[in-house]
C-alpha cells in the first residue's frame, strides 16, 4: 500500500520573513497557558541560526538541577 503524500502548509521564515514551501522548524515556544507555537525558517535561513539553547542552561545551577 503506499503512504499518502506528506502535505506541508507554507510558513513564514522568522529570518528573512519570506514565505516558504520548505519550512523547517528551528524552534518550540512553550507557554503557561494555551498550546504553544513552532517556529520555522526556509532551508537557507535554518542553515545559519544559531541552536536553540537548552532552557536548563539559562538557569542558574542549582534551579536546574532541581527541575530535573
Ligand atoms: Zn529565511
Amino acid at each position: 500500500m503506499d503512504e499518502p503524500p506528506v502535505t506541508v502548509s507554507p510558513r513564514v521564515c522568522v529570518r528573512c520573513t519570506a514565505l516558504t514551501a520548505i519550512p523547517v522548524v528551528v524552534s518550540e515556544v512553550h507557554q503557561n497557558s494555551g498550546p504553544g507555537f513552532s517556529v520555522y525558517a526556509c532551508p537557507d535561513c535554518a542553515a545559519v541560526l544559531p541552536p536553540t539553547p537548552d532552557v536548563f542552561t539559562l538557569l542558574p545551577a542549582p534551579l536546574a538541577q532541581a527541575a530535573r
